[in-house]
């Protein structure tokens, strides 16, 4: 549990898939997507409040 500066709340942070931009990718990558998405996912996305969507959080 983190403290989210933005909302002012104690929140777990997670992970959002962007189901949208997956499904564009499988349409337009026909499954090649996964090697792209895949090290994106762990890589260069942070963990984001789920209700405010802020990133920047407190102990
Ligand atoms: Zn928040």
């Amino acid at each position: 549990m983190k403290f989210c500066i933005c909302c002012k709340q104690i929140v777990y942070p997670t992970k959002k898939v962007n189901w949208i931009l997956l499904m564009l990718l499988c349409l337009i990558t026909s499954g090649g997507w996964v090697v792209i998405y895949i090290p994106y996912y762990f890589l260069f996305k942070g963990k984001k409040c789920p209700i405010c969507n802020g990133n920047e959080f407190r102990d």
